[in-house]
């Protein structure tokens, strides 16, 4: 008897070569086929008389041969009428061989399987699977569904659904380590993860299929969980190393701090006060503080960073603030330097785009120690820059990095004093469970609270076809001295459309608005020439700017009143919000007009009418995990924020809290059973494996 460690070469049928293309869909060991779960299921447990199939089911019927005749209407076709006495269907095929058109001779037998739909006369199915049966034969009716897995070139769904069946054999004999504490397994009151896997890859005829396609089966809960605790584990565990590590304390002197605040135009609000009291609090620590900063766009999130560079510099480190685009890079430089100048305090800039001369002197401001706040984009963790005492990284905006380049920034700024304290900040705000799975390894503090006085942006929905009067609003605004923004989304996931869908807008909108200085910003147009363009734009030498999503985040041009966004109803709520939040900065009364394609579906409808409803980015966010999922939210592609297998986190995070109650236990009593729960669910590969 095999091993569920064992090579999958220990499988009856599985050479050197299967194996290859087995470790194609990330199967390696016996125990993997175990975990490789049904994408869905096939119900062939009953054999449904003709009369009682409607159409919309997926099902095994079967019936004799009336007649089987090829016709030309249309395309060519292969008709097999059959019967069972109870009604009669058509077995439709596109794609047939001589040998199937002989096949169905009136009077043979033939079981199928397939979706029944409404054909031209009847009901019918399309390419069904089939059998065609001997005189004695009666058809194949199984006692489970039928799983089916995902596939990769070179294997069959048959030999899949073979080796899991050998796997399961193997496990019954000898099943896998019950991992959870048996506190938690009673807590949970779910079944053993034996039970789980034989269930979910052969449910019984039985099963209720709608529950195991919603994901919230027992079975498949009993999974999910052990799949959050172990992202979790693995998470907290990059924290607890952080915890053992070294760092500078920066305290205790806040004079330049209490300095800094003092010399505001304007009293931060409690919000801001309590965050900059619990970043004060951490950077205290001999342990570099890891903080998440979630604020609503417009919250004040830069004054909060700039405190905390207050509260290094006064403990004599260096702090660094980096942005992702360069835009927004200068943005804080204009800002900082506005607020430090007058403290004495020293700044330096480092860009892609500086010029040699200036890049040099900049580095060796940097690496001489005399730059106490570095402010800049990506370049600031290039190759050859050296920080004389790097005691703090903030990075603004940064939703789109995942836990990997988290970990890399901070082994980045070590130095020989140990790691730099980290804040990061971000616009997009998550619902708490979600933030308890995604950011495990951080500590998060919220900005709930606009600054007084900011008149909530005014939002309505409008079909497109009303464009021209938008246009006309748009002229009225900015020949009163006002700016507008005019946004054509990814139309497709092709970033040409894109592109063209924005063109044709500025044609549109340059031809309409002669008066007016019309300019165009995308995606593919090159860093320097479109950082030019928002420059003017943000001095005012632009009044209405198209622009495909490159404005989404952190821009500030207090003095445009007006966003339109296109295509409003293929959106995400979140982005959305996020480009209304560029609005509503000044002291004018802001508005945004989303424009819509006709026909709007329910959907649509009520996505569009959450925006009108509130300007609360966390209510935003709520519903638009609930209506698109966190890969949207968290930019999950991009960002390599682990994939889960089973777990869903929106459907599942309510786990979270029972989660970190057993992570607690776990990590009370054994170090053992946590690697083994974080081994199974993330591979040896692991970071948690190498740190
Ligand atoms: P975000 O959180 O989106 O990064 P910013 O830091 O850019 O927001 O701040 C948005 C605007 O609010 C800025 O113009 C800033 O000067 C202003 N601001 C920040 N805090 C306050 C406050 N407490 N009172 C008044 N205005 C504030
Ligand atoms: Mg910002």
């Amino acid at each position: 008897m095999g091993d569920l460690s064992d090579p999958l070469t220990v499988l009856k049928g599985v050479g050197p070569a299967l194996a290859k293309t087995l470790s194609k869909l990330d199967l390696h060991r016996v125990e993997d086929l175990l975990f490789f779960l049904p994408l869905r299921y096939e119900d062939r447990t009953t054999l449904h008389r003709i009369g009682e199939l409607k159409p919309g089911m997926r099902c095994l019927t079967s019936g004799e041969v009336l007649l089987a005749e090829t016709v030309y209407r249309g395309r060519r076709s292969l008709l097999v009428r059959v019967s069972d006495g109870s009604g009669q269907l058509t077995l439709r095929f596109f794609y047939f061989s001589r040998q199937q058109e002989a096949q169905f001779q009136p009077g043979v037998t033939v079981s199928c399987y397939g979706d029944v739909r409404a054909g031209p006369v009847g009901l019918e199915i399309v390419h069904p699977e089939y059998r065609v049966l001997g005189k004695e034969q009666s058809p194949v009716v199984n006692d489970s569904l039928t799983p089916v897995y995902p596939l990769t070139e070179g294997v069959q769904q048959g030999r899949l659904r073979n080796l899991v069946a050998q796997a399961l054999a193997m496990m019954r004999g000898n099943p896998p380590a019950e991992l959870l504490p048996p506190s938690v397994v009673e807590h949970l009151g779910l079944p053993t993860l034996a039970e789980a896997l034989d269930y979910l890859h052969t449910p019984p005829s039985n099963v209720d299929i709608q529950i195991i396609e919603s994901g919230t089966h027992p079975c498949q809960s009993r999974l999910a969980f052990e799949e959050l605790l172990a992202h979790y584990m693995s998470l907290r565990h990059l924290r607890n190393l952080a915890n053992r590590e070294a760092a500078m304390p920066l305290g205790p002197g806040p004079a330049l701090q209490r300095q800094f605040i003092d010399s505001l135009p304007y009293q931060l609000t409690n919000a801001q006060n309590r965050v900059i009291a619990e970043i004060s609090n951490d950077l205290k620590e001999p342990h570099p503080m890891m903080r998440l900063i979630q604020g609503d766009v417009g919250s004040g999130k830069t004054v909060v960073a700039a405190a905390a560079c207050a509260q290094a510099v006064a403990s004599d480190v260096q702090a660094t603030v980096m942005a992702p685009t360069e835009l927004l890079a200068e943005q804080h430089w204009t800002g900082f330097n506005e607020w430090f100048d007058k403290l004495g305090v020293e700044l330096a800039w480092l860009s892609g785009s500086q010029k040699q001369t200036e890049r040099k002197a900049s580095l060796e401001a940097i690496g001489s120690g005399r730059a106490q706040i570095v402010i800049g984009t990506h370049a600031l963790f290039q190759e050859g820059v050296e920080f004389s005492k790097l005691g703090l990284i903030i990075i603004d905006e940064q939703h789109r990095f995942g836990v990997h380049q988290r970990v890399a920034l901070r082994d980045k700024g070590k130095t020989g004093t140990g790691h730099p304290h980290q804040l990061v900040m971000t616009a997009t705000p998550i619902p708490r469970t979600l933030a308890m799975a995604a950011y495990a390894d951080l500590d998060t503090s919220v900005i709930d609270e606009l600054p007084p006085g900011r008149q909530p942006v005014s939002t309505i929905a409008l079909p497109d076809t009303r464009r021209m009067e938008v246009v006309e609003r748009v002229r009225e605004a900015c020949t009163n001295g006002q700016q507008a923004y005019w946004v054509c989304p990814l139309i497709d996931e092709s970033d040409v459309l894109d592109y063209q869908a924005a063109e044709a807008s500025y044609q549109m909108l340059s031809d309409a608005l002669d008066n007016l200085t019309v300019s165009l910003v995308h995606g593919r147009m090159k860093n320097a020439a479109r950082e030019k363009v928002m420059r003017a734009f943000k001095g005012g030498d632009v009044d209405v700017l198209v622009a495909t999503t490159v404005i989404e985040v952190g821009v500030d041009v207090p003095n445009a009143s007006l966003m339109i966004i296109e295509n409003s109803e293929r959106m995400g709520l979140s982005q959305m919000h996020q480009l209304r939040g560029r609005v509503g900065r000044g002291a004018e009364q802001s508005h945004c007009v989303m424009l819509y394609k006709q026909p709007l579906g329910q959907l649509a409808k009520s996505r569009l009418s959450v925006l009108r409803e509130t300007n609360d980015g966390f209510v935003v966010a709520q519903r638009d995990l609930e209506l698109r999922g966190p890969g949207e939210l968290l930019g999950t592609k991009q960002t390599g924020l682990p994939e889960y297998r089973i777990a869903n986190l929106v459907r599942d995070a309510h786990f979270m809290p029972t989660v970190q109650k057993a992570a607690g236990v776990i990590a009370g009593e054994n170090t053992e059973r946590e690697r083994a729960i974080v081994t199974r669910w993330l591979g040896n590969a692991h970071h948690y494996g190498k740190v």
